[in-house]
């Protein structure tokens, strides 16, 4: 990992900026769920994962109460995350379909992910100057990635929070509204692609299921 990321990194898991979220992964922390009370929860704001020079990034909203707040990893320990990998290795975009715990030896193929916001939010609905506190980071994040060719958004906010991104920093005035399988031509020759997250709401529901989420996945692969 590139000295600069590594700097921001450590920047991101000491921030205390957002006193509702600082409070609410403590207040997690604390309580855990049951069948966690033996573990040791991270409790603080999680960084990006896998391949820094990867050309595919994926980015979610925000960490899971149980899952990346419990185990300090982003799509780490939950239900989004099982759904996600189990796809990520099919499409060959993860050496594994698990992610469990940071040691699990997990990797990413030419792949880095990361979350719009790095502290879980209660009932995952950030507030609008959240969203904004964390943006600075996000931001850096992004120009640090620099051979991204594809982002996948997992879920409206982390597109609207992507577009901003490209507003902020080009001179980009596209109207583009988050969908499912929606590709867009964005700044640098690069493309952003709407993706339902992959929450137990919404594989339950069937809003996402394998097939869908494995078709995108592999109709992006052919963009890098
Ligand atoms: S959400 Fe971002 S800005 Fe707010 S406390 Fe967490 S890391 Fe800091």
């Amino acid at each position: 990992m590139s000295a600069k990321l590594i700097k921001l990194n450590s920047k991101i898991v000491n921030c205390n900026k957002c006193k509702r979220l600082v409070n609410f992964r403590k207040k997690i922390s604390i309580e855990k769920r049951k069948q966690y009370q033996n573990q040791k929860y991270w409790g603080k704001p999680i960084t990006g994962f896998g391949d820094k020079n990867g050309k595919i990034l994926l980015v979610g909203l925000a960490p899971a109460a149980h899952g990346g707040t419990r185990t300090g990893r982003v799509f780490t320990g939950d239900k989004s995350s099982d759904f996600l990998y189990k796809c990520l290795f099919k499409a060959n975009i993860s050496n594994q379909k698990n992610s469990d715990h940071k040691n699990d030896g997990l990797k990413l193929n030419d792949a880095y992910i990361t979350a719009a916001l790095k502290c879980v939010p209660p009932e995952d609905k950030p507030l609008k100057e959240e969203i904004h506190n964390c943006f600075n980071y996000f931001n850096q994040e992004i120009n640090l990635l620099k051979n991204v060719k594809v982002i996948v958004a997992l879920g409206k906010i982390a597109f609207d929070v992507c577009v901003y991104f490209y507003k902020k920093n080009y001179n980009f005035k596209e109207k583009i509204k988050f969908g499912h399988n929606k590709i867009y031509d964005i700044p640098e020759n690069k493309k952003l692609v709407g993706c339902y997250h992959p929450s137990p709401r919404n594989v339950n529901t069937k809003r996402i299921n394998e097939k869908k989420m494995l078709y995108l996945l592999n109709k992006i692969k052919k963009f890098i």
